[in-house]
């Protein structure tokens, strides 16, 4: 099962993609988590990438490249991966083609998880992250508890740089800019489904499984 995840900021690939990971045993790769990981670290990279990320631009393609080609390779990746945040533009997702290319077997399939543009602010403005283990909480849907500790290992709930509101509007126009397209890139190659993402997560998460087990494809 190899997966992409598509879909605006805050539209829930990453919860769907965690979801995912636990029923299905296969490992989601969020370059997003893994560039934050690196900030945090602070790494050389996570240097490189800190001021990038908190203004809500894109991290060049060839370091995203060079990251997903080693992290698909790891062999918890043998039996599949959900891609979560990866490919964001078209250079990256040419790039993710050829690294494919050596295993012919693989069949993507890329799932885009619509969500009107007021819901994406809403979701992204009122979103919450464990600063431990990365777990998502929501004010409205899904709120942290009382002690602001994360339910799941006792970490720290924090908002994330990135998503005060004047960086998640700039976020997404870059998505509309760089990543929509991305959209027409895997339905032109009939490897694009769709679910609603403007339902609670557990039908969302439903959906997917329909399209999984049925390949149903959605056209646009
Ligand atoms: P996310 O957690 O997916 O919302 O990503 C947070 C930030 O990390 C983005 O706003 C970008 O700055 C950076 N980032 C994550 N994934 C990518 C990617 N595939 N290409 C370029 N930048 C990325």
């Amino acid at each position: 099962m190899h997966l992409i995840l598509l879909g605006a900021p805050g539209a829930g690939k990453g919860t769907q993609a965690k979801l995912l990971q636990k029923k299905y045993n296969i490992p989601q790769i969020s370059t997003g988590e893994i560039l934050r990981a690196e900030v945090k670290a602070n790494s050389e990279l996570g240097r490189v990438v800190k001021e990038i990320m908190e203004k809500g631009e894109l991290v060049s393609d060839d370091i995203i490249l060079k990251i997903i080609e080693h992290r698909i390779q790891q062999p918890d990746c043998q039996n599949g991966f959900i891609l979560d945040g990866f490919p964001r533009t078209e250079t990256q997702a040419e790039g993710l083609d050829m690294l494919l290319q050596k295993f012919p077997d693989i069949r993507l399939k890329a799932i885009e998880i619509a969500l009107p543009e007021k819901d994406n602010i809403a979701r992204l403005t009122g979103r919450r992250i464990c600063s431990q283990c990365g777990k998502d909480y929501n004010l409205q849907l899904n709120p942290p508890p009382p002690d602001n500790r994360c339910t799941v290992c006792g970490g720290e709930i924090i908002q994330r740089d990135d998503d005060d509101v004047a960086t998640v509007r700039h976020r997404l126009d870059v998505y509309h800019e760089q990543t929509q397209p991305l959209i027409n890139y895997y339905g032109s190659r009939k490897k694009l489904y769709r679910v609603d993402g403007n339902q609670p997560v557990e039908a969302v998460f439903r959906d997917i499984e329909k399209i999984l087990k049925n390949g149903v494809q959605l056209q646009k």
